[in-house]
């Protein structure tokens, strides 16, 4: 169903709707400081390819905002190639395989003005209170939610907030993968 993939169109519904929190959390940071770090690039961006976004709507993203702070000669020259080159376009040709739940809970550790990472390891505990708040999930969830991070069961928080979102019942998730995520919300919310 094409309905069911990422494009520039359906975006910011999306963010809200069907992206886990490690992407959303790195969507916005890239839209308030209009740059991500190499690591956030990396995460986010082989996320939305497998999401569906297109090479060319890809590049249009990065771009318009990267290009808030920096020059579009700069951006073409530094960035655009990568972008292709994830997409296969260049260099190698090499398969860039988006990241999976355990390899951005136990790799790269993220450091001050970081987006990328799992929230639910990576976030002290009153940040990850407030995401939740400000995603209006609501409170007896919120706590559920945040034991579940403190025994480090980080996938089962991010499956309780799937459910809780989708307004599913308890235990019928298992997220194991930030696309995996993506694909059962949208096709979710599309049946
Ligand atoms: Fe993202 Fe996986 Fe963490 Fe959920 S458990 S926020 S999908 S990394």
């Amino acid at each position: 169903n094409a309905d069911d993939k990422l494009s520039l169109a359906n975006m910011e519904e999306d963010v809200v709707k069907s992206y886990p929190i490690c992407m959303r959390n790195l969507h916005e940071g890239l839209r308030k400081d209009h740059h991500l770090k190499h690591w956030g690039r990396l995460q986010y961006g082989l996320f939305i390819k497998a999401a569906g976004l297109s090479l060319e709507e890809a590049l249009l993203f990065w771009r318009s905002e990267f290009t808030k702070k920096m020059d579009l000669d700069k951006f073409e020259k530094q960035y655009a190639y990568n972008v292709r080159h994830s997409y296969g376009k260049e260099g190698k040709r090499a398969d860039y395989t988006p990241y999976s739940c355990m390899k951005i809970i136990t790799t790269n550790q993220p450091g001050p003005g970081d987006f990328h990472g799992c929230p639910f390891k990576h976030s002290d505990n009153d940040i990850l209170k407030r995401r939740l708040q400000n995603y209006k999930i609501p409170n007896d969830s919120i706590k559920e939610i945040l034991d579940l991070a403190k025994q480090q069961h980080y996938q089962i928080a991010c499956s309780r907030y799937f459910e809780v979102t989708h307004k599913l019942p308890n235990g019928v998730t298992m997220i194991n993968h930030p696309n995996q995520y993506f694909d059962e919300s949208k096709k979710f919310l599309s049946g």
